[in-house]
């Protein structure tokens, strides 16, 4: 992930770094390339230009252009920016409140929120030493509470008994009920994904949401989707209160603009990047390393 990014913008820097002195005209042109580069990683157009824009005006200042490394200069701005742009510090969850705190999972089908369900709680349960429960709300795709007790089986993580034929407002009641009964610290709704952002998908979400009181809600996203994920990440958060956005798919290879514009288009930070098929695979996302990532 990144590469062909990460190669762009190591050609361009590497020409600025190499002059000894920097016009304006030389930043520009070096940040016209930068803009391509970001676009062509599918960073959302408006993202890419804003962040072209603000490294621009701080790279032509004066004492930039006039100092003795003006290249190495420049390429600190961007790597600020960078940061920045993917949310400056690590985002942990905040779970902080009288038990249950309740953890909410949304997202399209397809884009690995079940897996990722149970991969959070086996990260809560483990190193965070949580008591968590998990229950699926999904009444739609057949087997999907299944799959979620299936995988909470294999993290040893308990799930909500199965009722057929309960809908998904009722299943959330019956899990917070349970939660409290029974001291859970983490109560984990995995709630129903759709093929497409719809209405009522969003007031299913917006109900559950209204019982839950989630602490957190998570919204699920498949980096290899590039500008989709961005505009499903628009549609969810102007319709939810997202608190966090996780990444799956950081494995494969990605261009990467889904990571890079999610930040700037839901204002919300990436809590978590997932890698892998494995229940294991999931990483705290550092905008830090992932900016080096880039650059070098
Ligand atoms: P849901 O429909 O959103 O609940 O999606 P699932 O959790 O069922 O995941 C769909 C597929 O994506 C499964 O085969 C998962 O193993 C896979 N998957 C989920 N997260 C990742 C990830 O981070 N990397 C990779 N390579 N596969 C993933």
């Amino acid at each position: 992930m990144f590469e062909s990014l990460s190669d762009r913008l190591g050609g361009v820097f590497d020409r600025l770094r190499g002059r000894g002195a920097l016009t304006e005209a030389d930043v520009r042109a070096a940040m016209r390339e930068v803009r391509v580069a970001l676009l062509e990683a599918d960073v959302a157009l408006p993202v890419a230009r804003q962040f072209v824009d603000g490294v621009t005006e701080q790279a032509i200042g004066q004492n930039v252009l006039r100092s003795v490394t003006p290249g190495q200069q420049v390429v600190k701005i961007v790597n600020d920016a960078l940061v920045a742009m993917l949310g400056a510090d690590e985002s942990e969850l905040l779970l902080d409140v009288t038990p249950p705190a309740v953890v909410m999972m949304v997202g399209l089908q397809g884009s690995g929120k079940t897996t990722t369900t149970a991969k959070i709680a086996k990260r809560l349960t483990g190193r965070e030493r949580k008591k968590v429960l998990m229950a699926s709300l999904d009444v739609n795709r057949p087997n999907a509470q299944e799959q979620l007790a299936t995988l909470g089986t294999q993290v040893e993580v308990a799930t909500l008994p199965i009722v057929p034929g309960q809908q998904p407002v009722e299943i959330a009641r019956r899990a917070m009920q349970a939660a409290k009964l029974q001291g859970y610290d983490v109560l984990m709704l995995d709630t129903a994904g759709r093929l497409h952002v719809d209405q009522a998908l969003m007031d299913e979400m917006k109900a559950v949401a209204d019982i839950a009181r989630p602490q957190e809600i998570l919204l699920v996203v498949d980096a290899l989707t590039g500008q989709d994920a961005v505009n499903v990440a628009q549609n969810f958060s102007d319709q939810v209160p997202l608190t966090g956005v996780v990444l799956t798919r950081m494995d494969g290879d990605a261009r990467g603009g889904a990571a890079l514009s999610m930040r700037a288009v839901t204002g919300k930070p990436i809590k978590f990047a997932g890698t892998g098929e494995k229940l294991d695979a999931l990483e705290a996302f550092h905008p830090e390393r992932v900016a080096g990532r880039i650059l070098g």
